[in-house]
């Protein structure tokens, strides 16, 4: 089953992919993950990003497409893939096609998690994601039983250097202006589906994981 998580930024992509992960046994491949192991890291990709990222822009296209053929190319996704905040444009779309064709895997189904604009800020801002093992809480929405700390795996929580309310303004015009076309895109392509985002997070991956297998 080859995935596409979309949905604007602090939607719960990344919540509800380690929920699909444990249900579908197939790896979780996040643009933004491996745009941030880049910066910790400090190679050259990780000072490219970082430059985009801190302003709340995408990364050029052609480094995107190019990280994302590299990971796809990999042997773990042959049985399929959850991806993660990718495509953001239609040209990624368009690559992510050529791609797939390229390696032989079959065409990926777009699940769009529906979550109003005003929430989004307040998502982003109280994100908190753990250093150690990457699980994702929320101050309010979703807290770890120890405040700052991971109930996995005891790791000290961090905040994201872009989940700030001036970042997110930024980041969901992009949003609106690039990403969101994409709805149409994989409408028309009769592979699309949304389910609503506002509810309480389990009940997020029970529309997921039910809209999936009834495909
Ligand atoms: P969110 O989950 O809040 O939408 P991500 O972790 O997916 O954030 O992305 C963080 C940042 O990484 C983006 O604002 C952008 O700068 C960069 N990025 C991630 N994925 C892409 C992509 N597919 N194309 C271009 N830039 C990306
Ligand atoms: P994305 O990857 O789409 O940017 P995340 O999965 O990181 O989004 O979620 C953004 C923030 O919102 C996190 O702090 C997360 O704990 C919280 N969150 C995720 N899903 C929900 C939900 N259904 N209700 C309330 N808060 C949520
Ligand atoms: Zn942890």
């Amino acid at each position: 089953m080859n995935i596409l998580l979309m949905g604007p930024p602090g939607a719960g992509k990344g919540t509800q992919a380690a929920e699909l992960v444990k249900e579908f046994r197939i790896p979780h491949i996040s643009t933004g993950d491996m745009f941030r192991a880049a910066v910790k890291e400090g190679t050259p990709l990780g000072k490219q990003a970082k430059a985009c990222m801190d302003e709340g822009k995408l990364v050029p296209d052609e480094v995107t497409i190019g990280i994302v053929r590299e990971r796809l190319a990999k042997d773990d996704c042959k049985n399929g893939f959850i991806l993660d905040g990718f495509p953001r444009t239609v040209e990624q779309a368009d690559a992510l096609g050529t791609i797939l064709k390229d390696l032989g895997l079959p065409a990926a189904k777009a699940i769009h998690i529906n979550v109003p604009k005003g929430d989004l800020i307040a998502r982003a801002v109280g994100r908190r994601i753990c250093k150690s093992c990457g699980a994702t809480y929320h101050t309010k929405f979703n807290p770890p039983k120890t405040e700052g700390k991971c109930d996995e795996c005891g790791g000290e929580l961090f905040q994201r250097a872009d989940d700030t309310a001036e970042t997110m303004e930024k980041r969901l015009s992009v949003y609106e202006a690039s990403t969101k076309p994409l709805i149409d895109y994989y409408e028309k392509a009769g592979a699309y589906v949304a389910v609503d985002g506002r509810q309480a997070i389990d009940k997020v991956t029970k529309d997921l994981i039910a809209t999936l297998k009834a495909k």
